[in-house]
């Protein structure tokens, strides 16, 4: 980060889909969009093309003092700790119609700063739409039980909101990510602080004044822009912050965890990040899994955390399934994330493209056979052809560490039980798929993969009300679902002596 003491705090755009506006660049904390208080700021780069595009004020730990004291004064001072239940879900759908009324808007905005292709910016903008629709609805059905015990008692539980939540995102799906954790907090009645991937910071700025416009009372919604050592690691180890969220890398989550272990002991989800297979077995219809398979490791560039990277073909059907794959994946148009033909866009970064090319590097040399890919595409902007390395053994690094980024690894089983074996055989359980057309193969494989979920003839199936998280060192807790409110609020036991 750099020093700027008149950096503006909102700048016009116009993006190359033409479309205008007007994007907020502050730190958005107590309702307001305000600079750093060191003053500091970053560079925001288009990854379609590597250049700087705009600066964004970034938070340090004195910001994330002053949004946790506004944050606290909210949960439990200002009208939001006053308002039903009803009204809190209430202004949550209003938020869901600003969001669909913005859609154009903000899916480029999207595209745009991260390099994902405009259409799928789309699809995250509906899903965060979804999301806001669906939790919105359970925030006036969030309640307790009564509990018999013995007839001189009366006893009850309360499902309570937990406080000022820090939530910490990546850059994959920037607003979705965002979305995912707030969502569930604001229907609990929490409060919160989120910081957006350093990569990723335009979308949850706008965002945040849709907040705004829809009614939220200044403190609940907080938005930093900021860097993980800074901003970040001031949220895990904050005294005030009851309860953090964070998705991204094992490393990092696992420091994440020490910090919130060493400074109040605050609550933790981690999603983290997985090595998912898909196993092919030889009753598949071959030219759907075919679909399924390109579409779970190559959609948003390779950048999922769900990504089906581990592909395993059982012997009988080998030869061919490679075959259609290798042509299906060269079909995948890659390049101007704005044009309607693309399906894969930019790497998000330079590093993440360094690190990508450096694991095809590393797959040449474990002896994997490259079968298609394996270099960039284009000249400028962090683009890399859709990649398949074949004759991959389980020993092979490529098959073990999550490479994020459009490569794929894909290797043969004997029978189910191997496959089982094979799709086991990693420390990552976030998500997995299986293709076949017997129902009893299909359901014997997903009793026994150790994995977070299971799709079986799809992948990345995602819906709002269906619970998303790891097994495993992919994390805990539970995003999505009714289970994601487990992790918003903590159970209050009212035990009355009626004797
Ligand atoms: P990725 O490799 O996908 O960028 P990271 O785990 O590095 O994943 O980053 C995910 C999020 O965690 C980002 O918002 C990043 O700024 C933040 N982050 C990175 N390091 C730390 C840290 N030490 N403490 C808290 N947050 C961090």
């Amino acid at each position: 980060m750099s020093s700027s003491a008149h950096a503006s705090l909102f700048q016009k755009f116009k993006l190359p889909n033409g479309v205008e506006y007007e994007q907020p660049l502050g730190l958005f904390i107590n309702g307001e969009f305000v600079p750093g208080k060191e003053r500091k700021t970053f560079d925001v780069v288009n990854p379609t093309t590597g250049k700087v595009v705009g600066e964004v004020h970034g938070a340090t730990a004195a910001d994330v003092d002053i949004a946790a004291d506004a944050a606290e004064t909210a949960f439990y001072d200002g009208p939001w700790s006053r308002m039903s239940s009803g009204e809190r879900g209430r202004l949550i759908l209003k938020l869901a119609d600003l969001l669909e009324e913005n859609m154009t808007t903000l899916a480029s905005i999207e595209s745009f700063d991260n390099g994902k292709v405009f259409q799928q910016a789309k699809g995250d903008i509906y899903s965060c739409i979804r999301l806001l629709q669906y939790f919105g609805g359970w925030a006036d059905k969030i309640h307790g039980k009564v509990i018999e015990t013995s007839p001189g008692s009366f006893n009850f539980t309360k499902q309570e909101p937990i406080g000022v939540c820090g939530m910490i995102v990546p850059w994959n799906f920037p607003l979705l990510n965002c979305f995912l954790k707030i969502a569930p907090a604001m229907a609990c009645g929490n409060t919160l602080i989120l910081k957006t991937a350093e990569q990723t910071p335009l979308s949850a700025l706008y965002a945040a004044r849709l907040s705004k416009e829809a009614g939220f009372p200044p403190g609940v919604i907080n938005i930093l822009s900021g860097f993980g050592k800074t901003a970040g690691a001031a949220i895990a180890s904050h005294m005030k912050v009851q309860k953090v969220s964070f998705t991204g890398s094992t490393a990092v989550g696992r420091q994440v965890m020490k910090a919130a272990a060493e400074s109040n002991l605050k609550k933790i989800t981690l999603e983290l990040g997985g090595k998912s297979p898909q196993i092919i077995c030889e009753d598949a219809d071959i030219g759907r899994a075919v679909e399924w398979i390109n579409a779970g490791i190559f959609y948003n560039s390779g950048q999922c955390c769900s990504a089906g990277s581990r592909i395993y073909v059982q012997e009988s059907i080998y030869d061919k399934v490679v075959e259609a794959f290798k042509k299906r994946a060269q079909a995948n148009v890659v390049g101007d994330p704005f044009d309607e033909t693309t399906f894969q866009g930019a790497q998000v970064s330079e590093a993440q493209y360094n690190r990508v090319m450096s694991y095809i590097e590393l797959g040449k040399r474990e002896g994997a056979r490259l079968e298609i890919g394996g270099e960039r595409h284009g000249s400028e902007g962090y683009f890399i052809k859709p990649t398949v390395f074949s004759n991959v053994t389980e020993d092979m690094r490529i098959m073990q560490e999550e490479i994020f980024g459009p490569v794929c690894a894909i290797s043969k089983f004997k029978d189910v039980e191997d496959a089982i074996a094979k799709g086991n055989a990693t420390k990552y359980g976030l998500a997995s798929g299986v293709h076949t057309q017997s129902l009893s193969t299909a359901m014997e494989i997903a009793n026994k993969l150790r994995a977070g979920t299971v799709w079986i003839n799809c992948f990345n199936a995602f819906d709002a009300a269906l619970p998303f998280g790891g097994y495993g060192e992919s994390g805990f807790g539970r995003e999505l679902g009714k289970a994601a409110l487990d992790g918003y609020t903590q159970t209050k036991t009212v035990s009355i002596n009626l004797s």
